[in-house]
């Protein structure tokens, strides 16, 4: 099924806004959410070209793939043959020459906004004037990564949940420049994926990190000051607020990299000392020690089960 030129949306005595079809994608960054992405993006029937400078990333991301749609597999959400045509729909690349037939391009690098910068700049030369891009930032301004690239009126905000296949949320951020063809392609996407919207302003981190992450980083002041040890924070969590992780088990899951990359956002984006990053979490940081990517963060994942680390 395609998208086509449909008046999506469009109300009674509306004119309908003529809406790009999507159906072969581009995404950049073949980690843990790039992955995810290309994931969906090929069980839902589009063409995708996954791209990332690391081959072994790319070999990672394919691996990991296989192995989601057999969980799929397995929990009879999708068919063997389902599998297999969506692997097929997968081409991997470590550069840019194969992006210049697609609708749409997904950047999911690391969240650095300098690094957005220097994809766009070398990725736009390879694309169509009409293909759209969008970025799953947790928390960069949307507006600012628009202007930065040739065609600020379709780029727009993605950000989809981790892990990419389980979780139902997208949330859909414009920028001041991001024009109603866009946002409604964007939004038509997110439905054929399968995903419930929330449309956000573009303020830093959104809607689900704005309140998710410095809830994450009060959880590491907390262990930091010695209020608890990182067992009883979680088992506080879990049990006293009925959370189905604990606050530092899930920053180990989301990579404490990106946690610490979301409160500088929020810190200098919002001017609040309350966003302040915690300094227990920039040395882990500092250390190497992302969470499960790395196996350590607030616990030892080369430990079954995995061990506290404090
Ligand atoms: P990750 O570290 O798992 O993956 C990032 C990938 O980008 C790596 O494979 C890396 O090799 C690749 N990369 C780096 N520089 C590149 C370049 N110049 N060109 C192409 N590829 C390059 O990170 P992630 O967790 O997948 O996060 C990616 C984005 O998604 C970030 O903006 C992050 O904020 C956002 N995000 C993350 C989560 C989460 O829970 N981890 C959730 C939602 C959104």
């Amino acid at each position: 099924m395609s998208i086509g030129l449909t008046g999506i949306g469009a109300g009674a005595g509306e004119t309908p806004v003529a809406v790009p079809p999507i159906r072969k994608i581009g995404v950049i960054g073949a980690g843990l959410m790039g992955n995810g992405i290309s994931h969906v993006a090929a069980i839902a029937g589009l063409d995708v070209v996954m791209m990332d400078v690391k081959p072994e990333a790319l070999t990672r991301a394919m691996e990991t793939i296989a192995r989601n749609l057999d969980r799929q597999i397995k929990s009879g959400q999708i068919t063997a043959d389902a599998k297999a045509a969506a692997l097929a729909r997968i081409k991997t690349a470590g550069d840019f020459s194969g992006f210049g037939d697609r609708d749409l391009v997904i950047e999911a690098t690391s969240e650095k906004e300098e690094l957005k910068r220097a994809v766009y700049a070398s990725l736009t030369p390879h694309l169509r004037p009409d293909c759209l891009i969008a970025s799953n930032t947790s928390s960069i301004s949307i507006t600012r990564l628009g202007a930065s690239t040739d065609r600020p009126e379709k780029f727009i905000g993605l950000h989809f949940m981790n892990p990419v296949p389980v979780m139902k949320l997208v949330e859909i951020i414009r920028g001041i420049a991001t024009d109603e063809p866009t946002f409604r392609a964007i939004c038509a996407l997110a439905e054929k994926l399968g995903k419930t919207i929330a449309v956000a302003e573009d303020f830093p981190a959104f809607i689900v990190n704005r309140i998710l992450v410095p809830m994450i980083n009060e959880a590491v002041y907390a262990l930091y000051e010695g209020v608890a040890s990182v067992a009883a924070i979680d088992t506080a969590l879990r049990l006293g607020a009925n959370h189905r992780m604990g606050p530092l088990e899930l920053a180990d899951f989301i990579g404490l990299d990106t946690c610490l990359a979301i409160m500088q956002v929020l810190y200098e984006g919002l001017a609040d000392s309350k966003y302040r990053p915690c300094p227990l979490l920039v040395k882990y940081v500092e250390a190497g020690w992302l969470g499960r990517k790395t196996g350590r963060g607030f616990y030892d994942y080369t430990q079954t089960p995995p061990r506290p680390t404090r």
